[in-house]
């Protein structure tokens, strides 16, 4: 049993530095696959093996350094450069008869996987955990054979069971992880493209019919207004709903943009304030008509960096659900709070509200519970603006209830170029 309780030992460290190469892969994903690196640690791997490594007389070392040497020739192409390593790791052992066994068995090897890496590298998933493992086996026979030759060992059940049975499964283990993996990390890819593509073909969807139908009622309208006849006030009236229906299109084709494109374009400083009552001017007609009241209770000062289109159109978007959300009247809340490092803003309605569901869900592109009427695109650029702009948002809601949104955005001290003047 001496040889099998070795290499189990040996097995369990390899298994145990798999699974920590394994935890770090996916953070240091570029670093851990880089050539010299990889050299580096199956090398190191080839060298714990020979350190664990059964003596049972000084010259001969038997251990499992047939899996890193597989695994690294196999899968990564490193053969002829692990052979050479090993080789000289176990010429710090000495120079002896046992050297000289080591170069018999692996200087062939190092030309055999040089030359079936490209073929390996064709076969499905599952043959090449297969040739992995009968490579295994082949290098254990040859190892035996290697050591009825030169080491006059008794328990010979024993060493044919160590040898045949444990590097062909940590070949097995180590191989299979890394098809896993690899298999893995190839759904995920295939995954987000795929995802990608249905968000773009849902936008372009969403886009050409939000845009297609104020653009019909504007060509309507337009078509209206062709007739000399018809009077002044009609005229103005007709006039006055294609801007609304333009600006409309224009707001959607705006939310598109956003979306596509987040970042940031200008950075400037922003008074909360003055913005947010603004804002409040180009709605308040929206609120009227829903008979939703708007109160307010501003901070005097908050100023913040940003970009003011995208400010506005963040808070076009929040205040018109939150007035959307109270068809039949209520009240819309607007606070702003500062302190030395936050600029808050508190946006609350007494509207329908959301259940838990709903609540996850917000932000999501085309989440939306209006039907034909909305576009499921305003609170993921609310989003998407907010965090370019650094800030982030809490929303509570109850069915029935309201409402409320909680805004922060890292606060500036206004004037501080003027301060530094
Ligand atoms: P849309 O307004 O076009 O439906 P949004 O992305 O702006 O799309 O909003 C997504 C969904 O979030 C809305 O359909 C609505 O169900 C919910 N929602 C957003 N704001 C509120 C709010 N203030 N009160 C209740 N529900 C809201
Ligand atoms: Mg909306």
């Amino acid at each position: 049993m001496e040889i099998t309780k070795h290499l189990f030992l040996n097995l369990s460290i390899l298994i145990i530095l798999l699974f920590f190469y394994l935890i770090c892969f996916d953070k240091y994903k570029k670093l851990l696959t880089l050539k010299p690196i990889l050299i580096f640690l199956f090398t190191g791997l080839i060298w714990v093996c020979v350190q664990l490594s059964y003596n049972p007389v000084p010259f001969s070392h038997y251990d499992l350094r047939i899996i890193p040497l597989v695994i690294g020739g196999l899968y990564l192409g490193m053969g002829p450069i692990l052979v050479l390593a090993l080789l000289i790791i176990r010429s710090f052992y000495g120079w002896d008869i046992g050297l000289l066994e080591t170069s018999i068995l692996y200087g062939p090897l190092a030309i055999v996987f040089w030359l079936i890496t490209p073929w390996y590298w064709k076969q499905s998933s599952s043959r090449r955990i297969l040739i992995a493992v009968l490579l295994g086996m082949i290098l254990g026979i040859l190892t035996i054979g290697g050591m009825e030759l030169f080491h006059p060992y008794t328990n010979w059940i024993d060493a044919w069971f160590a040898f045949l049975v444990i590097p062909p499964l940590g070949i097995a283990i180590v191989s299979y992880a890394i098809e896993f993996v690899k298999k893995n990390n190839q759904m995920r890819l295939q995954l987000i493209k795929t995802e990608k593509l249905k968000a773009v073909e849902q936008m372009g969807a969403a886009i050409s019919h939000e845009i297609r139908n104020p653009l019909t009622a504007a060509s309507g309208f337009v078509q209206l207004l062709q007739d000399d006849y018809l009077p002044r006030h009609k005229r103005r009236e007709y006039l006055a709903l294609v801007r609304d229906e333009l600006l409309s299109a224009e707001r959607v084709i705006q939310d598109y943009l956003t979306f596509a494109k987040p970042a940031l374009e200008a950075y400037e400083e922003l008074n909360v304030k003055s913005e947010l009552k603004q804002i409040i001017n180009i709605l308040q007609p929206l609120a009227n008509q829903n008979s939703v009241e708007i109160n307010t209770d501003f901070s005097v000062i908050g100023f913040i960096k940003g970009d003011q289109q995208k400010f506005r159109q963040c808070f076009i978007n929040v205040l018109k659900n939150a007035i959307e959300s109270m068809p039949n009247g209520g009240y819309l809340s607007l606070k702003t709070e500062y302190d030395q490092e936050y600029v808050s803003v508190t946006v609350k309605d007494t509207g329908v509200g959301m259940t838990k569901e709903q609540l996850e869900r917000l932000g999501e592109p085309f989440y939306s519970t209006k039907g034909s009427k909305g576009t499921g695109l305003g609170m993921m650029v609310v989003y998407s603006i907010v965090r370019a702009m650094g800030g982030w948002i809490r929303v509570e809601s109850e069915v029935e209830a309201g409402t409320v949104f909680h805004f922060h955005f890292p606060a500036i001290r206004p004037y501080r170029k003027a301060e530094n003047q």
